[in-house]
Parts: structure tokens; C-alpha cells; sequence
């Protein structure tokens, strides 16, 4: 299963929020967005890697375990 991240990179466009509403949401404080849930089966690994895909910085990055 992926654990995924959002780096520095980040430019808070929003993308990953809305591919991915419960795994991905925005710090408006830091002006970044945070994974606020890992995927915890395939179908929500999928959600979680269309978000990935979605982000248009790559801010999204993942290790597999
Ligand atoms: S899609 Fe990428 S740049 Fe946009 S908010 Fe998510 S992590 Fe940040």
C-alpha cells in the first residue's frame, strides 16, 4: 500500500482536494495541501493516485510498504 505525501512544491491550486476529497486537504494556514488520510485498499490507492496525477507541480510523491 502507498503512504503519500505533499511536498514544498505545492502551489495550492486545489486539484488533489477535489480528485481526492477524503485523502487530500488544504492547510490555508501553511498554503499547502496534506494528506489527511492514506488509503487503506486498491480502490482508495486509486482515488489517492488520480489526486497524484492531477497535481500539476508534482508536489505529490509516495513510498510503498
Ligand atoms: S494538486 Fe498539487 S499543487 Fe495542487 S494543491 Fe494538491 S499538492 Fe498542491
Amino acid at each position: 500500500m502507498k503512504t503519500f505525501t505533499v511536498d514544498e512544491n505545492c502551489i495550492a491550486c486545489d486539484a488533489c482536494t477535489i480528485e481526492a476529497p477524503g485523502f487530500f486537504s488544504m492547510d490555508e494556514n501553511e498554503g499547502l495541501a496534506f494528506v489527511s488520510n492514506q488509503p487503506k485498499n486498491d480502490s482508495e490507492e486509486k482515488i489517492c493516485n488520480e489526486a497524484l496525477e492531477a497535481c500539476p507541480v508534482e508536489a505529490i510523491s509516495f513510498t510503498e510498504s
